[in-house]
């Protein structure tokens, strides 16, 4: 866990749809992350297929890639302290169901097939994934929101 723990988080086409990409940024700036990058995206199943790549072979896989691909998606890269496993209990449960009111899940979605976002779930695997979708690399610079965030 440090200040400087990055994490993938990417609004899904359901979310660029409903309009919520606006409120998944600003609930991230508020709880005082940094956005590191971000760019809106319309993927191709093979990139897709490789973001997803642990779970080829899964009965839902096929229709996984085939929402996804569906329409554009919002990628970003968070900064901060804890930033994955906060960011995990920021979206919610996989299965919005399981999610309590006030993530993201529990507040705009019913269904685990439409569940609006995706959050790395291992330091490990963000690093992967920030270089999957941002191969140009992130921006660096300093927020000096930070002083106040941070003790
Ligand atoms: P998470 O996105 O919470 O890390 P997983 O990595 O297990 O969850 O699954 C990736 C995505 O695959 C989920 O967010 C969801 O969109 C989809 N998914 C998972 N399980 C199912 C399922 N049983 N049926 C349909 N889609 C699923």
């Amino acid at each position: 866990m440090s200040v400087t723990e990055r994490t993938y988080i990417m609004v899904k086409p359901d979310g660029v749809q409903r309009g919520i990409v606006g409120d998944i940024i600003s609930r991230f700036e508020k709880r005082g992350f940094k956005l590191s990058a971000l760019k809106l995206v319309h993927a191709t199943p093979e990139h897709l297929e490789q973001h997803y790549i642990d779970l080829k072979g899964k009965p839902f896989f096929p229709g996984l890639i085939k929402y996804m691909a569906s329409g554009p998606v919002v990628a970003m890269v968070w900064t901060g302290l804890d930033a994955v496993k906060t960011g995990r209990v920021m979206l919610g449960a996989t299965n919005p169901l399981a999610s309590s009111p006030g993530t993201i899940r529990g507040d705009y979605a019913l269904a685990v097939g439409r569940n609006i976002c995706h959050g790395s779930d291992s330091v490990e695997n963000a690093e992967k994934e920030i270089q999957l979708w941002f191969p140009e690399g992130v921006v660096q610079y300093t927020n000096d929101n930070e002083k106040w965030v941070f003790e």
